[in-house]
């Protein structure tokens, strides 16, 4: 038995895994409290998009520190949140006119699923069910597991959840399974399809293309069922645009962000609806309102944090660093590609990702032990998903760092230890 009492997230501490004391993040690498150093490879669970500690965020939090720490949100408002509203709007499609905070993706999805409903409630024309796609994660909350796919993560608490419709994820070649389904739930009545434009993180890395995305969101607007897109994951940038969306032309009725709405630096999601979602729930009647909070809900130093995020956006070369990422990425999937053990390889703009030959299979499997422990002993964080290993590192990563996360990864799938 170690000597802390912290009781990690989605570790297993019956084995004995190393849990490293982390003391300093500098762009892409994390200092260990005893002189050890990592490459982040995987963003620290893909939030940190501009790396780690960045001047200028770092400073936005100082800053808005000695001004305003807390005020309750329901009726009272401050400048950072406001400022992050009206900037959001900007970046975002014209017909998103919303901006309801909150805390972390799990919760920016629990409001949308919240909105969906309250929108069809308020508007007398109830509809409950939620259309999901199959491998799809959305959060640990019960209601985002309820609308994620069920298996090891869940089985515990599959009682709690409630049902939803899953249509097939569209694997190459069969995408019209995926369309007809999608048609066929719509049919049946609906309130909202939830989805993750282009990759599916959690689910493996499981990639599609934005022509699908686009013919899903038509299918949806057909039958009025509202389209939330979870750009948790692949928002600020991650597949190679500010939203994925955008590479489908696609204008989602409800928009979840969270993970690099900060830069990574601070906990805060938002979530996006259109004027008419929230007009349903604007009247004389306070039984109409959105009955959803929580108590640091749009916390001003997290805003703070995020205004400085936009900011980024605006003044630096991201875009360049994305695109300059994404070539890397290509170019060493190429090489890696030959190694024995990988049987394919994929890419989204700067996310990586390649399956392993299974020992095991699922997300239980050897190989994200195995390359999960290889890497904290050698200088990589990187944390495989079953046979899957993905690499998404910040925007600031070397061509060098870049050229040694795989070298890491390449010893890895030799087996060494
Ligand atoms: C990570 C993630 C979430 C949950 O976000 P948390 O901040 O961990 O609650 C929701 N949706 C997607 C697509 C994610 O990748």
């Amino acid at each position: 038995m170690s000597g802390s009492p912290v009781w990690h997230p989605f570790t297993q501490h019956g084995l004995g895994e190393d849990i490293p004391l982390i003391a300093r993040g500098q762009g892409a690498v994390l200092h260990g409290a005893d002189g050890r150093t990592w490459i982040d490879a995987i963003s620290s669970w893909w939030v940190t998009t501009h790396g780690h500690a960045h001047p200028r965020i770092m400073a936005a939090i100082r800053a808005q520190s000695e001004q305003l720490d807390q005020i309750i949100f329901a009726g009272w408002t401050h400048e950072p949140a406001e400022t992050l509203a009206h900037g959001l709007i900007e970046i975002t499609p014209p017909a998103l006119t919303r901006v309801f905070f909150s805390d972390s993706g799990s919760t920016a999805v629990e409001v949308a699923l919240k909105m969906a409903l309250g929108y069809w409630h308020n508007r007398k024309q109830p509809r409950q069910g939620i259309i999901v796609m199959e491998h799809s994660y959305h959060g640990d909350t019960i209601g985002a597991m309820s609308v994620g796919a069920r298996g090891v993560f869940n089985r515990p608490y599959a009682s709690l959840l409630f049902d939803v419709t899953a249509v097939p994820f569209p694997a190459e070649g069969a995408e019209q399974a995926t369309l007809d389904a999608l048609e066929a739930a719509c049919k049946a009545g609906a309130a909202a399809f939830i989805v993750e434009p282009l990759v599916l993180g959690a689910g493996g890395m499981l990639m599609y293309p934005p022509s699908v995305l686009a013919q899903m969101a038509a299918i949806c607007a057909r039958h009025d069922v509202l389209f939330i897109a979870d750009e948790v994951m692949t928002g600020w940038g991650r597949t190679g645009t500010m939203l994925a969306c955008e590479q489908a032309g696609v204008v989602p009725d409800i928009l979840c962000l969270s993970k690099g709405l900060t830069g990574g630096s601070m906990p805060l999601a938002v979530t996006l609806a259109r004027e008419d979602i929230f007009m349903a729930h604007w009247s004389q009647d306070r039984a109409d309102c959105f009955f959803h909070s929580s108590s640091y809900t749009a916390n001003p130093i997290a805003c703070a944090a995020a205004v400085a995020n936009l900011a980024i956006w605006r003044d630096e070369p991201v875009q360049a660093r994305i695109d300059t990422l994404a070539a890397l990425q290509a170019a060493e999937l190429v090489a890696i590609a030959s190694h024995p053990q990988v049987v394919s390889t994929r890419q989204c703009g700067t996310i990586a990702a390649l399956d392993l030959h299974a020992d095991a299979s699922g997300y239980l499997s050897n190989w994200a032990v195995h390359l999960n422990a290889f890497g904290k002993a050698h200088g990589l964080l990187i944390r495989p998903l079953g046979n899957t290993v993905y690499v998404m590192p910040p925007y600031c990563i070397t061509a060098e760092q870049l050229a040694q996360v795989y070298a890491v990864v390449l010893a890895g799938l030799d087996r060494e230890t």
